[in-house]
């Protein structure tokens, strides 16, 4: 490219791109669709400042991808395969393209899953395709093979997709920048400067230890204060009822008054990429905004309580009392709600960080390893006693949601 170009950002302040692939890719309409789509679903009922895109957390994966790599070449590491610089770029800005609206609810309703729509946005006749084909003909597949974690060499993969990664690394500052909570932060800088590349994994040099210690702790933090949140876990069960209820109307023929393409392709989990790329958050608000003026009851009261943010109440359980639920169901028939759409127990649980198990397929859960003097490899949770505290299940708890005005205070 003959002049770099420049992102202003209020994570990384500036988001620098040197390559006109780069460019290219940012351009193209499936990754622009994601400008429409919010990193954190709706946490902006919890956090209002949490109105931040994919679009933005996604050249954020980018730009520390980047760091690193130029970290790297500047120290001429002979760990580190150049070749891949590029690859590894276009796996780090894409590893997101296919999140849909609303991601994790449409997905559990649907059945679908944003990987795989990442891979067939990057495989298929696209833009996306199309810029990376130019490369060469086989580049889509590389990237797609990174992003699903297949491929070798594999440092390239841990680079993206790992415990100590620029994914994590940007969602975490990025989530606590626009959330405005005070945890979360940690020093990224520092992080950066001990990352080395050592015989094909990416490990810390054992001086940067207490900067990811910050950083496990920081995942700790945001996955109690700002993911799990329970006010957002009821924005997002009420999400889930609503398309929950409009699937089951539309396989019982219900004649809607709104109903535009592509959902009915969504309802019956047969959407082509390009139908896919149609939907993102603007078109969902469209369609619950309709469906409030809906006949159906139920579906015109969940979409009024999501655009209202007429939220579920909730209370804490400390153990599960079935017989008791059940009679809260009856109690609620009688009070004229449908209790599968207006009663949910909901569970939160956390892994801030897995120790490595040999045997391990999954990379997500690559240990980070620490590089000492001599040269030798140490598993982090061996070294930090915090690590080893916060490593292991954090059982979450309970909570049962319900409808406070049709309710009123439930005790249990
Ligand atoms: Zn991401």
């Amino acid at each position: 490219m003959k002049e770099e170009k420049v992102f202003k950002d209020p994570v990384h302040k500036y988001i620098y791109v040197q390559d006109a692939v780069i460019w290219e890719l940012i351009n193209t309409r499936e990754f622009q669709r994601l400008r429409r789509i919010r990193q954190l679903g709706t946490s902006f009922f919890t956090f209002h400042g949490a109105e931040h895109s994919r679009f933005s957390h996604s050249l954020g994966v980018y730009e520390i991808t980047r760091k690193i790599i130029s970290q790297f070449e500047r120290n001429h590491y002979p760990d580190w395969p150049k070749e891949e610089r590029l690859l590894a770029l276009c796996a780090a800005l894409l590893h997101d393209v296919g999140h849909g609206p609303f991601s994790h609810s449409v997905e559990e309703v649907f059945g679908t899953s944003h990987e795989i729509w990442t891979c067939a946005i990057i495989l298929g006749d696209t833009e996306v395709g199309e810029v990376l084909r130019r490369l060469s003909p086989d580049f889509p597949e590389k990237v797609a093979q990174v992003i699903e974690k297949k491929y070798s060499p594999q440092i390239v993969v841990s680079l993206v997709s790992s415990q100590l990664d620029a994914d994590r690394m940007d969602y975490l500052l990025r989530d606590a920048y626009f959330t405005g909570v005070n945890y979360g932060t940690f020093d990224l800088e520092r992080i950066l400067r001990v990352t080395r590349p050592h015989q094909g994994h990416i490990v810390i040099k054992e001086s940067g230890m207490h900067a990811v210690e910050d950083y496990l702790m920081s995942r700790y933090q945001m996955y109690w204060q700002v993911y799990f949140h329970p006010v957002t876990r009821s924005s997002e069960i009420i999400l889930r009822k609503i398309l929950l209820r409009a699937k089951r109307l539309y396989e019982q023929e219900y004649k809607f008054q709104f109903l535009i393409h592509p959902l009915a392709r969504l309802f019956v989990n047969d959407l082509t990429v390009e139908d896919y790329v149609q939907l993102d958050e603007s078109f969902m608000q469209l369609v619950f905004t309709q469906w409030s003026m809906e006949e159906d009851v139920i579906l015109s009261d969940l979409c009024r309580r999501f655009l209202n943010r007429k939220l579920f109440k909730y209370v804490t359980l400390e153990q599960i009392d079935e017989e008791r639920i059940e009679q809260l169901r009856c109690e609620m028939r009688a009070a004229g709600a449908d209790p599968d759409y207006y009663l949910e127990l909901d569970f939160a649980s956390d892994l801030p960080y897995d120790v490595y198990r040999p045997g391990d397929a999954d990379e997500k859960k690559l240990p980070i390893l620490l590089l000492n003097e001599k040269d030798e490899l140490v598993e982090i949770s061996l070294r930090s006693e915090i690590v080893r505290s916060i490593s292991g299940i954090h059982l979450g708890r309970h909570h049962l949601y319900y409808p406070g005005d049709v309710m009123g205070e439930l005790k249990l």
